[in-house]
C-alpha cells in the first residue's frame, strides 16, 4: 500500500500502533498538539516538533527568509499554546544546500527569534541537504502539574470559542499563488502577512489553563472544521457552529466580494491560521469575559459542543451544506467525505 492511499492521518495511526506503551510517566503521547511528561511535583514538560520542507511548505524564492524564520517558530509555539503551556526553550535543525547564501540564514534567524518573544534557542543540528532546505523545530514548554488543555477533554454543552483569525492565511496564500483574482494592495499585504507571520496565541492558552477557564483546546493549523473535528473525535462528541458568529476580517470580505466567492470557504477549511479553538463550560463564561477584557484579548463564541457525532454548521439557524475539502492532508489524493452534516 502506498502512503498516499492512507493519507497523513492514516500513516500517523500506523506509526502510533507501533509506538508502544511507555513505562516513563508520559501523560499524553501521540495524538494531541504536544506530548506531556510528568516530571514530579510542580511542573509538567510539554514538547512539540514540526517540520517545514522547501517546495512543500514554502518556495525559497517566494518567501522572505525573515518570514520563514518567524513562521517556523510560530507554528510550534502555537502547539504549545494549544496545551496552555508556557514555552521555555526551542531547538532548531537545518538540512541545507551548500550553495545557499549565509545571509538567508541570518535573516531567517532574526524572524525566528522575533516570533519567540524571548524564548531562547537552546540547540539543534545542522547538516547538508542534497536538494532543498529542511527546517525542523522543537519547542519545550512548562505547564502546572496535572493540568493541560487536551483535545479529548470537551464535554457536551460547552461553548466553542475562537481566539484569532480564520481564513485569512488561506486567502493570503491564494493571492501569493495568483489564484485570487482582483485584490487591492492594502488588503493583499494584510492577508499575505497573516499567511507569512501567523501569531501563536500563547498568552490566551496560558490564561485559559492558569485561570481554570477551559480544559480543551486545539490550534487551527489544518482548517477550522478539520481541527474542530479532532476535538469531536477525541472527546467523542459533536458540534454545532453558527456560521454568522465566525469572525471574518475586512480584507477577506473585500477579497471575496471582489471575486464573487464565499469567504466562509476559506474560514471553514483554510489552514495555517494558528488560531486557538477552545471549549468553555457555561459556568466559566463570566470569568472568561472578565479575563478577555482585562487582558485585551479578542475571542468570540462560535458554537457549542453536543452529544453525538459530526459537525453541523448552522446558517440563520438551519444546517447548511458545506463546500469543503476538509482541510490539509500531506498525502491525500482524493477529496475526503464532506466533513459537515448535510441538511
Ligand atoms: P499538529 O497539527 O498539532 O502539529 P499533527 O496533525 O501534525 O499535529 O500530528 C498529530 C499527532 O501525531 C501529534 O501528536 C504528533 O506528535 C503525532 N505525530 C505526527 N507524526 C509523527 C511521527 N512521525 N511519529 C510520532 N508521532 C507523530
Ligand atoms: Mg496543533
Amino acid at each position: 500500500m502506498k502512503i498516499k492511499e492512507i493519507g497523513e492521518f492514516g500513516l500517523i495511526e500506523r506509526i502510533h500502533a507501533k509506538a508502544g506503551r511507555s513505562s516513563y510517566p508520559v501523560v499524553i503521547g501521540i495524538g494531541d498538539d504536544a506530548s506531556v511528561l510528568d516530571v514530579g511535583p510542580g511542573n509538567q514538560v510539554v514538547t512539540t516538533t514540526d517540520m517545514l520542507v522547501e517546495g512543500v511548505h514554502f518556495l525559497r524564492d517566494a518567501i522572505d527568509p525573515f518570514d520563514l524564520g518567524f513562521k517556523s517558530h510560530a507554528v510550534n509555539l502555537s502547539d504549545i499554546a494549544a496545551m496552555g503551556a508556557a514555552p521555555v526553550q526551542s531547538f532548531l535543525s537545518f538540512g541545507l544546500p551548500g550553495d545557499m547564501d549565509v545571509e538567508i540564514i541570518d535573516r531567517f534567524m532574526d524572524g525566528f527569534m522575533e516570533a519567540g518573544e524571548g524564548v531562547p534557542l537552546s540547540g539543534g543540528d545542522t547538516v547538508s541537504s542534497p536538494e532543498g532546505w529542511l527546517i525542523s523545530v522543537t519547542v519545550i514548554g512548562l505547564a502546572p502539574a496535572g493540568r493541560v488543555l487536551r483535545r479529548d477533554a470537551a464535554v457536551p454543552g460547552e461553548t466553542i470559542w475562537l481566539c484569532g483569525p480564520v481564513g485569512d492565511s488561506a486567502a493570503g496564500l491564494s493571492i501569493l499563488l495568483d489564484k485570487s483574482g482582483k485584490v487591492n494592495d492594502q488588503d493583499a499585504r494584510f492577508l499575505i502577512k497573516r499567511h507569512n507571520r501567523p501569531l501563536a496565541q500563547v498568552r490566551m492558552g496560558r490564561i485559559l489553563l492558569e485561570a481554570g477557564i477551559s480544559n480543551c483546546a486545539i490550534d487551527v493549523s489544518d482548517g477550522l472544521l478539520q481541527d474542530l473535528g479532532h476535538i469531536c473525535e477525541r472527546s467523542k462528541l459533536g458540534a454545532e457552529l453558527q456560521l454568522e458568529n465566525i469572525p471574518l476580517s475586512g480584507p477577506i470580505n473585500e477579497l471575496a466580494a471582489a471575486n464573487n466567492v464565499d469567504p466562509y470557504n476559506w474560514a471553514l477549511s483554510g489552514g495555517e491560521d494558528y488560531s486557538l479553538l477552545f471549549t468553555v463550560n457555561p459556568e466559566n463564561e463570566k470569568k472568561l469575559l472578565t479575563v478577555l477584557e482585562r487582558e485585551e484579548i479578542q475571542a468570540v463564541p462560535i458554537g457549542k459542543t453536543v452529544a453525538g457525532k459530526g459537525i453541523v454548521v448552522l446558517k440563520d439557524g438551519s444546517p447548511m451544506e458545506i463546500e469543503s475539502d476538509g482541510g490539509y492532508d500531506h498525502f491525500r489524493i482524493s477529496p475526503p467525505e464532506n466533513p459537515s452534516v448535510k441538511s
